[in-house]
């Protein structure tokens, strides 16, 4: 996976100069289409999947070059014509997936991390998940394979088509004249996202938007519907890590409490939200009905709380680029355990943000950790050869998370007691 965290590292400063940009732009003309907490959210969504699928932690049921081997019929050479096959090709198969995930219950667990923001912004497109542990999307890649579309082509499309999703993720950009009959515009990726019966599952597509229209997934974002974003069972939390086995948790805990059996398994490939009767009827799960309507969740944060988080998805996103930069040095155990020390610091402080009182433990086991690591080996993964004394630098930082855990835990968070007495 280095060439993917290669692509990574052009593709990261990009992201965030873009963002930067809707940032302002939305400060300037007072439209700010982003929140502090959900866009920290947000991004450090971002990173866990990066690190994820860097780390190339998931289950390979077939490879692109396995079927390459024993299906092809033909072999096109890499021209411009191979190139443009399998962009098309790639773009009808990631149709498809998309169409899966929304409509099968079980699919539906990897992707609703994206639609978890109730909000509408570039940040947004960086909620993708960790929960993908089976790779089975080659098998969407057979016609390609039949043609004998060369692996390097796949692999060098893939990030690009993926990092093409970016741009429209903004509620900056209105219609976009006759591109709206060729290209998914940031109008119809908004219909996509919102929860408006009118605009449910539609506009499936993630470059071309000549699928929806062929298949019967396409919605016009109409004037008099605005979209409401977000899911309908809303995720109540800004921990990523939670979301992404939300409705996992919520499929095996009906599976275990239904009597029928057949439901047992069948509760896994039915439409996305079924339940069986008796535990619809015993363990009844709010759904939004009104979608102009309901609760945005927004715990209480304080001005010193957001700038924490946003210092803490920083150090985050720094740690995560160093860990890249020497991907071949720190070697695979290594960036386990690196990758641990940003997972569980993510959890910690998205905790935070979701006033949970536990977040204080989270916080404090990982500083003692990694202060312990510091002492032992006397630098961060090679650190100091970048940074002189950056042990102590590293050092300060456990100890202050583990002071600001304590803060914002018992000191600050006077509301949430109040808020857990009532
Ligand atoms: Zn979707
Ligand atoms: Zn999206």
């Amino acid at each position: 996976m280095e060439t993917y965290a290669t692509a990574l590292l052009y593709a990261i400063p990009f992201f965030v100069i873009l963002l930067t940009i809707e940032i302002t732009y939305g400060y300037f003309v007072k439209k700010q289409m982003h929140k502090v907490m959900d866009t920290v959210s947000s991004i450090s969504s971002g990173l866990t999947n990066i690190i994820k699928d860097t780390l190339g932690l998931a289950l390979i049921v077939v490879s692109y070059p396995f079927l390459l081997e024993h299906l092809a019929i033909t072999e096109i050479k890499a021209t411009w014509l191979v190139w443009t096959i399998a962009f098309v090709v790639l773009d009808f198969a990631g149709y498809w997936n998309h169409r899966l995930s929304h409509k099968i219950n079980i699919f539906w667990n990897q992707h609703v991390i994206h639609h978890s923001s109730e909000e509408f912004n570039l940040a947004c497109a960086l909620r993708q998940p960790i929960s993908n542990l089976v790779g089975y999307f080659s098998l969407f890649l057979i016609p390609a394979a039949v043609l004998g579309v060369p692996h390097m082509v796949i692999a060098i499309l893939a990030p690009i088509h993926l990092f093409a999703q970016f741009w429209y993720h903004t509620r900056h950009i209105g219609k976009m004249g006759w591109l709206e009959y060729v290209l998914v515009t940031p109008s119809q990726h908004r219909v996509h996202h919102a929860i408006n019966p009118e605009y449910i599952d539609k506009n499936l597509g993630q470059i071309l938007c000549v699928w929806d229209r062929m298949f019967g997934t396409f919605q016009e974002e109409l004037d008099e519907v605005p979209p409401q974003f977000g899911v309908l069972k809303p995720a109540g939390t800004w921990n990523p890590i939670i979301i992404n086995f939300q409705h996992l948790w919520r499929i095996l805990q009906d599976a275990w409490r239904t009597r029928s059996l057949r439901d047992k398994l069948r509760i896994w490939f039915m439409p996305t939200g079924w339940r069986p009767d008796d535990v619809k009827e015993k363990y009844p799960i709010a759904i939004i009905g009104d979608v102009y309507n309901f609760k945005r969740y927004a715990p209480e944060a304080t001005n010193g709380l957001k700038l924490y988080a946003i210092f803490q998805m920083l150090v985050s996103l720094g740690l995560m680029m160093f860990m890249f930069y020497n991907y071949t040095e720190i070697g695979f155990e290594g960036l386990l355990i690196f990758s641990g020390f940003i997972f569980i610091g993510i959890y910690g402080y998205t905790t935070l943000m979701d006033r949970k009182k536990y977040a204080v433990g989270i916080e404090i086991v990982r500083g003692v950790a990694g202060i312990l690591w510091i002492v032992y080996f006397g630098d961060w993964f090679g650190l100091n050869s970048y940074l002189p004394m950056a042990n102590m630098w590293i050092g300060a930082y456990f100890l202050l998370t583990i002071f600001a855990g304590i803060y914002f835990s018992y000191f600050e968070n006077k509301e949430t007691e109040l808020g857990m007495a009532a």
